[in-house]
Order: structure tokens, then sequence, then C-alpha cells
């Protein structure tokens, strides 16, 4: 329950017992909406916050307000961020200092995905059950605010910090996480939040402010995650928005780079084609890994523009190589979302007037994860167009048997983690050899990714590898590079007799 009154009446308070009538009101048609089950992702690790402390809260919201609130907020009844902020303004200056409040910042995950499957109803109901919830957490002390579309704040009165608002935080992300029910059917969103403890001179602008970059944190490391705000955080966090900053000048400029790194036949030795793979050289930071920055451009968005990009730039390349020598194009899961990837593919074919069976597309599990429907059905529109589909990074996720039975694939990648342990660890090399002997059985092509060493490529050799690819036959290369290697390999009889 929502509600037993603060012996020292909380500023919310003033706004009467309305309030509380209202969030009952709401409570019982949020719990209309309530889903069962239980389960929520884990919370891991609460980093440790020396020297700062903090207090979560609830706030069920009153009386309409002068101003016209958003339409959202009439369905949660919680604080808005302006009242929030006059709560945390005089729970500071009355606080105790062995008992210093905390500031939990929440978030839904995935909501944007939600928005667009389940319309504004869905959202709202979504909304408003998750508010419900956080109340239903939170003692009366405690106050809750919505401060964005898929934001909330609680404010924990007080408590043995950091203790209690790690546990607290815990808890709501618990609580958010648990699968929902909107119109009869079952919907799992995760929850990530960031905390940070009230501590002597630090305003509340700067409280509200640290509980959010940990929050980002919390985002970056994942679904189920919960963070305190750490010294040095916010130079992180400055250093990844001067990064954001440089990215989009540099798709802006068209900045990036693609490096080809060949593909062979493992009997033959033959090239079979190239991985496309993005480069960014900035003037300063020297080359970035794609490691580091391919995650940020699907973050801000960036990735669509780009990926687009990377297919028309690969595609023109490819086609200037001696066919059937391919190209293949790593494609993620954000370029699925919005369905444009079926367009881009199209019009990178159409430009360049590459064959579409020279085109692979290599996709990961994440994507399937997610939207399984729709993405199979984008999958095969995209083999319709006669481009070959290939599953990247195999083994290291969840490598769930079910995806290669819904899609006919035409590659499988072994991820090159089990690669890499083929000598050392026999365990590697049965796991290889179980994938293979699957895939052949499934008519699928194998490629080991990550071939350093003579005794791997032969080790795959014996269990019957199809495809190569690593530093051991080829490095990624420029297209200057890949395209003299292409056409070597075309003449092969010229080059003997140079
Ligand atoms: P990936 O698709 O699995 O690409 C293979 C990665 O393994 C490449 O790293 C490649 O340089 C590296 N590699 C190849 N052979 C060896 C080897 O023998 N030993 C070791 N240790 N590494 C090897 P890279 O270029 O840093 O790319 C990393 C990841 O970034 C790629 O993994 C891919 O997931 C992503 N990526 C690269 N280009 C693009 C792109 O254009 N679009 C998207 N969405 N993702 C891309
Ligand atoms: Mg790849
Ligand atoms: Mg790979």
């Amino acid at each position: 329950m929502p509600s037993s009154i603060a012996s020292t009446p909380p500023a919310w308070h003033r706004y009467g017992m309305r309030a509380l009538a209202a969030a009952t009101v709401a409570g019982l048609a949020c719990g209309l909406l309530g889903g069962a089950g239980l389960i929520g992702a884990p919370v891991p690790a609460l980093a440790g916050a020396a020297g700062l402390f903090l207090v979560a809260g609830l706030l069920a919201w009153p009386a309409p307000r002068k101003v016209a609130r958003p339409s959202a907020n009439q369905f949660t009844e919680l604080a808005d961020a302006e009242l929030l902020r006059a709560e945390l303004a005089e729970r500071l200056a009355m606080a105790q200092p062995d008992r210093p409040a905390a500031v939990i910042t929440l978030e839904l995950d995935g909501f944007a995905a939600i928005r667009d499957t389940l319309g504004q109803d869905g959202l709202n109901a979504l909304v408003c059950e998750a508010a419900g919830r956080l109340r239903a957490a939170a003692r009366g002390e405690d106050m809750v605010a919505r401060t964005g579309l898929a934001e909330f704040v609680v404010l924990q009165r007080d408590g043995l910090q950091p203790e209690a608002a790690a546990r607290f935080a815990g808890r709501l992300v618990h609580e958010l996480s648990r699968p929902y029910a909107l119109d009869g059917r079952p919907l799992i969103c995760g929850a990530v939040a960031g905390i940070a403890v009230a501590g002597p001179g630090l305003a509340m602008e700067a409280l509200l402010a640290q509980s959010a970059m940990a929050l980002e944190r919390a985002r970056a490391d994942g679904q189920g995650t919960a963070r305190f705000f750490e010294a040095g955080m916010d130079t992180a966090l400055s250093a990844r928005h001067s990064l954001e900053g440089a990215l989009r000048q540099a798709a802006a400029a068209e900045e990036f780079q693609l490096y080809y790194q060949p593909v062979f036949d493992l009997r033959s030795r033959r090239l079979l084609g190239f991985e496309a793979l993005l480069r960014w050289s900035h003037p300063e930071r020297g080359v970035v890994s794609p490691a580091e920055f391919v995650p940020l451009l699907e973050e801000t968005g960036l990735i669509l523009p780009v990926g687009a990009w990377v297919l028309r730039k690969a595609c023109q390349e490819a086609a200037r190589w001696p066919a059937p020598i391919g190209v293949a194009v790593n494609l993620s899961p954000a370029q699925f979302r919005r369905d444009e990837v079926l367009d881009a593919v199209r019009t990178a074919l159409a430009e360049s007037g590459l064959t579409p069976g020279r085109l692979t597309l290599e996709i990961t599990e994440g994507l399937l994860l997610e939207h399984t429907e729709a993405v199979l059905t984008t999958l095969e529109q995209l083999h319709a167009l006669g481009v070959e589909i290939a599953l990247d990074d195999f083994g290291s996720g969840y490598s769930s048997l079910a995806y290669l039975w819904r899609f006919r694939f035409d590659t499988l990648k072994i991820d090159r983690a089990f690669v890499q342990e083929l000598r050392r660890d026999g365990k590697a090399a049965a796991i290889i050899e179980s994938i293979i002997g699957l895939g052949h059985s499934l008519d699928l092509r194998i490629t080991a990714e990550g071939v350093e060493t003579e005794e791997q490529l032969i080790a795959l050799s014996g269990v019957g590898c199809d495809e190569v690819q690593g530093y051991l036959l080829g490095r990624p290369m420029p297209s200057a590079e890949a395209a003299l290697l292409a056409e070597a390999t075309r003449r092969p009889a010229t080059r003997s007799a140079a």
C-alpha cells in the first residue's frame, strides 16, 4: 500500500488527501491490468557508493494543478519533476547526516519498441502498471515521481546507506521486470536503475544528475542492472558524449572506411570473398575499433545511415571484383527495427549492379531474441531478393537450435572464442565438431572465424569445416589491397608466370 503519511508532513502532503483517493482509483485501474508470474531479471551487483548516501520514495500524486498536466500522468497519478524537486529540496534541508536520502532513477527498457507494437493505449497501460508496482513497493514516506516517458524517480526517505538504497533499488528493478499482462498478452519489459545518495555539500541538482549518470551506466550494463553513482562516472560519461558528438560528425562527413577480410575455402584454399568491416580513422584518436563505436551508433540511431552506407559501399566495391567473389556485410539489430534494411539492401544492389547471390548478410543471435516473428519475415524477404544470410558468432550467445529450425540460414559462422581454444581444449573441439555436424545436416556451410595458427587450421580441416577466416590467412585490409587480392586469385596462371 502506498500510503501512511509521514510524521513530518512532506511537501506533497500539502496537496491533500485527494491525492490518495486519485492514486487509489488509478491503482485499481492499474490493478485490472496487473500481470501474473514472477521471475524478474536478475539484479546484478550494485557498485559501491563510497561516501555517498541516498533516499528513495513514493509520491501519490494529487489534485489537478493550475498548469495542464501531460496526459500520461493522468494515468499514473504520480508526482512530476517539479514536485519531485520541491520535495527533495525539503528533505535535503531536514536530513540527518547519518541517515541520508537517496535518489533512485528507474527506466523501463525497450520502451520505443513497445510503443511501436502496442500503440499509445498499450503504452499508457504499461506505464500505469509500472507506476502501481513502484507505489506498492515504496513506503508511505517515500516518493515516486514520473519524470519521463518511461522514467521514474523514487526518493527513499532515509536509511542506513548505501545498503538500504541498494536493497530498495534491487527490489524496484525486480518489480518492474516482472512480466506484464496487457490486453491478456504477456509482455516482458526490463528495467534499470541509477542510484545517488545525498552527502554533505551535495546540491540537489547535482544529486539528481548523479542519479541520472548512474542510470546511464546501468543502461550500458544491460537489463536488470542497478548502479550507484561513482566518482569518475561524470568524466567517463563526458568522454562518451564527446565520442558520440565526434561520431555524429563522422557520419555526416562520411569519415568511415571499410576494410575487407578474406574468407577462404578450407579444402582448396581458394578465395571465396571478403567480410566488410567498418573502420573509423579519427585525426586524433587514430583508428577506432568498431567494438567501441558500433554499440554507440546503435544507441544513437546513427547505425541506420551508417549501416546503409556500409551496404552501398561494400556492394560497389564487390561489383568490381571478379565473380563469384562475394562480400559479407554485418547488420545490427537496430537496422531491423524500422524495417529499413530491406530498402537499404535493394538500393545497394540496384545501384551497384552486384548479383544478389554475391552478397551475404551477417546477423547475430541477439537479433533473433527480439521481435522474432517480424525479424524472421524480414529475413525471408531478404532471402527472396537472392542474398545469402549468415548467422555470425554462433556459440557465443544462446545458440538456440530453434532459430536454425525456423530459418534456413546459408552459413553458420563459429565464434572465434571456440576456434581459439581448439588446440588447448578438447571440449572446444567437440563443440565445433558437433556444430559442424548439425550445420551440415541442415545443409549449411560452416565458416570458422579467428583462425590464427596452423594447428587450428589443421584441426578445423579434420572436423570437416568448410570455410576459414582469420589473421593466419589474411587480416582486414583496405579496399585497394582487397581488390588486388581478388584480381590475383582470378588469374593464377598469369600470377605464377610473372
Ligand atoms: P565480427 O563480424 O565477428 O567480425 C570479426 C572480427 O574479428 C573483426 O573485428 C575482425 O577484425 C576480427 N578478427 C578476424 N580475424 C581474427 C583473428 O584471427 N583473431 C582475432 N583476435 N580477431 C580476428 P572488428 O573488425 O574489430 O569487428 C568487430 C565487430 O564489429 C564485428 O565482429 C562486427 O560484429 C562489428 N562490425 C564490424 N563492422 C560492422 C558493420 O559494418 N556494421 C555492423 N553493424 N557491425 C560491424
Ligand atoms: Mg561478422
Ligand atoms: Mg563474427
